[in-house]
């Protein structure tokens, strides 16, 4: 293929006019104060056919040429074509494994079932895929004299740790915000451990974010949210590797948990990309998963979209979602306009026994898949999935992040949860017969 310059900006998403550069430091339209967006040149992209796209894709995945091999970086002409390879600060994120949750999938009735699993990844979780965009795009501002001098963010956890991760592998001072002592401690470790410095703040998430947003306004330091679109253009590459993944096919269905609304901004805009030049000549139908206790996009689908009634957030096992006024509510409707699907919601309960009886057939879990999960469940009662539907469920972050969470179950000490498959370990004296009874009283209940 040959190498033609691609290029795109920033732009306002509600259509007012006005170019920016994509390494200005600019969050908002200057005009109407929403969300920008990434535009790519589609012109220039829709030069080469779809064919020629998936074999160069194709052709780059998990190869060692920096930066190419990264699941992101395969397709930089698609994320940020201007940033010089040099500049690039990846962990060849991507390319997570699609998983053929066959057990599950029998059990349900429903057996094209997968799980892609975005959690087996440098930090954990799906964050990865965005932050590499944005601390590529600093690294490459400060190398071209801008003033910023660190990268800062709220975050309920996991885009913390992938802000220290990246911020610290590109050698940029990294900032973040947390609600004390409502993230996991492997979420709180993980960016102590990557040298930022750690906020613990009295407050929530909803309430980070107003702080951060407060501190950043000078330009030199650097806002890492989701309102940031950056990180939109490295997260939308999930959808597209999920279609590679079934050899360009289209699944019928994805089915993802949201909060703050990036990800499924993302995921509907590769997918759109992928469509507009080519690559596929259909979409899947998205179902966005909220938990009950923080739904404002579930209440708002509920109106025919009308408006975002901002909520205090509730406590709720998937902490990563307790997000009360989520900053990409725009962009989600936009989305979800385009696609057939729907947003459901779980109850704590529902989330914490989806979890469980995912795990009893070899998963591990986190409570955010259980809440994509437990949408499934409902979805197939309801007669909407199909028994012959590809289905895909989009696990955001890696299980072994909140174990808490799953040793509380397992001790049936989650408040306001009766645990139906606890499964605690057996305390025995060290006897041989003490131990044969217990062997044989658990082959019994599996007989
Ligand atoms: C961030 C996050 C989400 C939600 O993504 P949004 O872009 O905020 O909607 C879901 N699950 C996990 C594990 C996350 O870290
Ligand atoms: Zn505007």
């Amino acid at each position: 293929m040959a190498t033609l310059a691609y290029d795109c900006w920033l732009q306002c998403a509600r259509g007012c006019d006005g170019r920016y550069p994509v390494t200005q430091v600019i969050y908002q339209c200057p005009k109407c104060g929403g969300l920008l967006e990434v535009q790519h040149d589609m012109a220039a992209l829709k030069q080469h056919s779809g064919a020629e796209w998936r074999a160069l894709f194709e052709g780059r995945t998990r190869t060692n040429q920096w930066p190419y091999g990264s699941g992101v970086w395969g397709k930089k002409e698609w994320v940020l074509p201007a940033l010089d390879d040099d500049h690039i600060v990846s962990m060849y994120e991507g390319h997570t494994n699609l998983f053929w949750a066959q057990r599950l999938g029998t059990e349900l009735g429903v057996e094209d079932l997968w799980v892609k699993l975005c959690g087996n990844s440098h930090t954990g979780s799906f964050k990865d895929l965005g932050m590499t965009v944005l601390v590529s795009a600093v690294n490459q501002m400060i190398a071209s004299g801008s003033s910023v001098r660190a990268v800062a963010c709220a975050s309920t956890g996991d885009t913390s740790a992938a802000l220290a991760a990246y911020g610290a592998a590109a050698g940029i001072p990294t900032i973040v915000f947390l609600p004390r002592d409502k993230v996991s401690p492997a979420q709180l470790i993980q960016p102590i451990a990557n040298g930022a410095l750690v906020l613990a703040l009295d407050t929530d998430f909803d309430g980070c974010m107003a702080l951060v947003k407060e501190v950043t306004q000078d330009n030199s330091i650097y806002l890492a949210n989701s309102m940031n679109s950056l990180r939109i253009e490295g997260q939308k590459t999930v959808g597209i590797e999920i279609v590679q993944q079934f050899d360009w096919q289209v699944p019928d269905w994805i089915i993802i948990p949201v909060g703050n609304l990036g990800n499924i901004s993302a995921l509907g805009k590769g997918l759109l990309m992928m469509h507009e030049l080519g690559l596929i000549d259909r979409l899947p139908a998205l179902v966005a998963a909220q938990a009950e206790r923080a739904n404002p996009f579930y209440r708002s689908y509920q109106r025919g979209f009308e408006s975002l009634e901002p909520m205090h957030a509730g406590e709720t096992v998937a902490t990563a979602i307790q997000i009360g006024n989520p900053v990409s509510y725009e962009r989600a409707v936009k989305v979800m306009r385009r696609f057939e699907g729907c947003v459901e919601q779980a109850s704590e309960d529902e989330i914490a026994e989806a979890t469980a009886r995912a795990d009893l057939t070899g998963m591990y879990t986190c409570p955010h898949t259980g809440v994509a999960l437990a949408a499934l469940f409902k979805l197939i009662d309801r007669g909407q999935v199909k028994p012959s539907d590809r289905v895909v469920v989009i696990s955001t972050a890696h299980g072994l992040k909140f174990s808490p969470f799953k040793i509380a179950y397992h001790e049936n000490r989650l408040p306001g949860i009766q645990a139906r498959r606890p499964n605690p370990p057996v305390q025995l004296p060290a006897e041989a017969g003490a131990v044969r009874d217990a062997v044989q009283r658990f082959l019994d209940s599996r007989a």
